[in-house]
């Protein structure tokens, strides 16, 4: 039996799968968020928890994350659950369960999940793509994770936004303390706010989901603002398909809700990719909020 676990900023979710990636049981707590002591023993109590409900002992557990492991240090970095930042998770959650456990990137257990049984299955290079508060990704190759030297493979929402045509772009300011980074234009967070830019007198509490629904509804305003959300995701995933080549980009996050996304998105690329035609799928994911924690279960090989 194989055990996922993801660990995110509100809850953390274990999953129970079997061989053949069936959900047997799934437990979830609140996120004990800034107590890292705390989150490990979380974790240690939904595992047990879990074994004990299905009367198995000793699952294999892999842990999807926020950040990477550092191939320096072996400590967490790039985590934006900060009390996960420099410490020996994937050493501490191994101590506290007494068994080897694998800990990876959760933009790649994403990845993983639609790549193994999800909508990139039978694809040997898949680009899993997060669209939500942050801008991330993962990549897949003959159904592993592609982690890198850096541990970054995948991480796109940190290049900086090509400008596409005449536009001029917004000088926007990135908590990694870039500038332009992708994530700042096509995340949530980075979607409403170029949104307060083009239309000063909308409620400023708008987020991604209502300004979609007021574009779909006819508002010009959000209207608008829509269209630059799609030409730029589209012109920044275009670098990645220009590099990589995957045969499947699968969207997921929040932002993959936005109804039209794909068909946006698939209409506007061929303008930016250095090819004759368009033959990448890019497809919504399946596994919607499950694929965190389900890639997290095959992190280990059924
Ligand atoms: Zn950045």
């Amino acid at each position: 039996m194989r055990i996922g676990v993801d660990l995110g900023g509100t809850k953390i979710e274990a999953i129970a799968l079997d061989a053949e990636g069936r959900e047997l049981a799934r437990r979830r707590v609140a996120s004990p968020s800034h107590d890292y002591t705390q989150t490990i023993e979380a974790v240690r109590a939904l595992v047990a928890g879990l074994e004990r409900e299905l009367g198995a002992a000793r699952a294999r557990v892999g842990v999807g994350t926020p950040g990477a492991i550092s191939s320096l240090t072996g400590l967490i970095k790039n985590a934006n659950s900060t009390a996960l930042n420099g410490r020996p998770l994937a050493d501490d959650l191994a101590r506290a369960l007494g068994r080897e456990i694998r800990v990876e990137n959760d933009a790649n257990c994403f990845a993983l999940s639609e790549a193994s049984d999800g909508a990139g299955a039978g694809r040997r290079v898949v680009f899993g793509v997060i669209l939500g508060t942050g801008v991330g990704g993962g990549l897949v190759h003959d159904g592993r994770v592609w982690v890198g030297p850096n541990a970054i493979a995948g991480e796109w929402g940190h290049n900086e936004m090509p400008p596409r045509g005449q536009e001029s772009l917004p000088d926007t300011r990135c908590y990694c303390g870039r500038r332009r980074c992708i994530e700042t234009f096509v995340s949530g967070p980075g979607l409403a706010a170029d949104h307060r830019r083009g239309a000063p007198g909308a409620a400023p509490s708008l987020d991604a989901a209502a300004i979609a629904a007021l574009a779909r509804a006819g508002d010009a305003e959000a209207g608008a603002t829509m269209a630059r959300f799609y030409e730029r995701l589209a012109g920044a995933l275009a670098t990645v398909i220009n590099v990589l080549d995957p045969d499947v980009v699968v969207l997921g996050g929040g932002l993959s809700n936005i109804e039209p996304l794909c068909d946006e998105v698939r209409a506007r690329l061929p303008a930016h990719v250095f090819s004759d035609a368009l033959a990448t799928p890019v497809v919504t994911n399946r596994h919607g909020d499950s694929s965190g924690v389900r890639g997290a279960a095959w992190l280990w090989p059924a």
